[in-house]
């Protein structure tokens, strides 16, 4: 074993090193072109590694290898890569700087970004830093948007921010899609397409993405020291050239290395991802099957069953097939047309999580909705929103929201300013050393008014009339002078 291998397994916990042992055996090039500092995040789909250069440990740089789950499916690993190809690396977008592959495992090598984490400056942000992530979070999700894919899991943890730097970058877009209003035009005029296994799938994914440079280029331009330059066919610079992500659909099935990786990784975590994401996917994915929910949803106003505007649900709705709409990310991030399944959504669902990290930066409350699932997360939305208006925008989307009691909205400034001046529920994390206390106090005892009308404009529940990040970024709260 090289020496760096072993200095790095002293200071490492025995799990994460097994872990990394094992992508070094599953993924050669890994280990012949990268020495693993630690970890530093794991997601449903994959884990994230902190690395250097291993033949040039002069070459200060370092990179972020996500390692991708296996059994993940092509498609989705095609569409992650895809964005990060096309959308990123401006526009606070974090760019790729290679992608390495064995057999099904995938590694993607994008550039380190070290930041903070949200729980430990929520609390100590002034106004004008407030300002300054909104701003900097919606011209990501402006260039997201251009080409018209939804990144669908917007929230702190996939929006890095570095304080020292005051530098931003947008991660993970690995539940990233086009807007399906616009995937259905392109799909009528595509022609039959046949299925392929995982590995040919994949293979020809990455033959297509040839584009990306290998590892040895990489070596190569940072002995250089020269900027890495990345070649893509579509100009970065032009929003309109945007990116066709893969609409085939098939049960993914396990190959013999895939196997192999899960038993030879004994955590149970493991095991149990490997199993969820043979799961029957929907047409992006993901798993699809949920249980019948109590908030009646059915399409239009005349219903003729038993249990409509019941309590309960009858036998006949039981029956009924479940609808089929997107509803990957995180519940308390959800928009009401992810939560009421609304199929044709847009990139409008971003907007509102955005919102929903602005509430909790005007609050000073991580995380503001903590919903278990989807209903209620509904229950939450129209607790804070009003019942009524919610009803309102389900039926612009032909929905239908039932809910008892019928909450009245709350005037989110009162609630803002009251949580915000309560004491701060995530103390653990709280240091006071950084804080100009006066600053501090004089920025928050009087939050502009043109800050709410923003969060209402991005916390809009008809997504219809929900504000775009581009129209975000001329609004009052970022263009007056304070
Ligand atoms: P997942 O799909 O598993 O959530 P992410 O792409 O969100 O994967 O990465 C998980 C975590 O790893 C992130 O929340 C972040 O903390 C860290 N991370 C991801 N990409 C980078 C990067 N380029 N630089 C630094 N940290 C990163
Ligand atoms: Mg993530
Ligand atoms: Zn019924």
């Amino acid at each position: 074993m090289p020496l760096n291998m072993s200095l790095a397994s002293k200071t490492l916990p025995i799990d994460v090193q097994e872990e990394i042992d094992c992508l070094y055996e599953f993924v050669p090039e890994v280990s012949q072109h990268f020495r693993i500092i630690e970890k530093i995040g794991e997601g449903t789909f994959s884990s994230v590694f902190r690395a250097k250069l291993k033949c040039h440990p002069q070459v200060e740089e370092q990179f972020a290898l996500k390692h991708i789950i296996p059994t993940s499916h092509p498609t989705r690993i095609e569409g992650e890569l895809r964005c990060l190809q096309q959308i990123g690396g401006c526009e606070n977008v974090i760019g790729v700087e290679l992608c390495i592959r064995n057999k099904d495992h995938v590694v993607i090598v994008m550039p380190y970004f070290a930041h903070d984490y949200f729980q430990d400056y929520i609390q100590e942000m002034t106004l004008s830093e407030v300002r300054e992530y909104m701003r900097n979070l919606l011209i990501a999700l402006r260039r997201v948007h251009q080409f018209d894919i939804i990144h669908r899991d917007v929230k702190p943890t996939n929006f890095l921010y570095n304080r020292t730097t005051k530098r931003f970058a947008l991660v993970d877009f690995g539940l990233a899609h086009e807007a399906p209003v616009l995937k259905k035009i392109k799909q009528s005029s595509k022609t039959v397409q046949k299925d392929l296994n995982d590995t040919d799938e994949l293979k020809k994914v990455l033959r297509d993405m040839g584009n990306i440079p290998s590892v040895s280029s990489l070596s190569q331009s940072v002995k250089k020291e020269t900027p890495i330059k990345k070649e893509t066919p579509l100009s970065k610079a032009d929003p309109k050239s945007k990116p066709v992500l893969a609409t085939k659909q098939y049960t993914p099935s396990p190959t013999l290395d895939s196997l192999a990786f899960t038993k030879r990784m004994k955590s149970p975590r493991r095991l149990l991802l490997s199993k969820r994401t043979l799961m029957i996917k929907d047409e992006h994915g993901l798993p699809t099957k949920t249980r019948p929910s109590t908030s009646s949803t059915k399409p239009g106003v005349g219903c003729t069953c038993q249990c409509f505007n019941q309590p309960m649900i009858c036998r006949m709705c039981m029956a009924r097939a479940n609808q089929i709409a997107p509803r990957a990310g995180t519940p308390g991030f959800r928009s009401p047309e992810v939560l009421l399944k609304c199929p044709d959504q847009s990139t409008a669902v971003d907007i509102w999580s955005a919102g929903v990290i602005f509430l909790s930066l005007l609050s000073g409350r991580y995380p503001f909705f903590r919903a278990v699932d989807d209903v209620t997360a509904l229950a939450q939305i129209a607790t804070i929103m009003g019942s009524d208006p919610l009803k309102t925008a389900a039926k612009s989307f032909g929905k239908q929201f039932m809910c008892s009691p019928n909450p009245q909205p709350v005037d989110l400034r009162t609630l803002c300013h009251k949580l915000r001046s309560a004491p701060p529920r995530i103390g653990k994390h709280h240091s006071s050393k950084t804080l100009n206390k006066e600053n501090f106090t004089r920025s928050w005892t009087n939050i502009p008014k043109s800050a709410f009308d923003l969060l209402h404009r991005l916390l809009d529940l008809n997504p219809g009339t929900r504000i775009t990040a581009e129209e975000a970024l001329e609004e009052a709260f970022f263009t007056e002078c304070i």
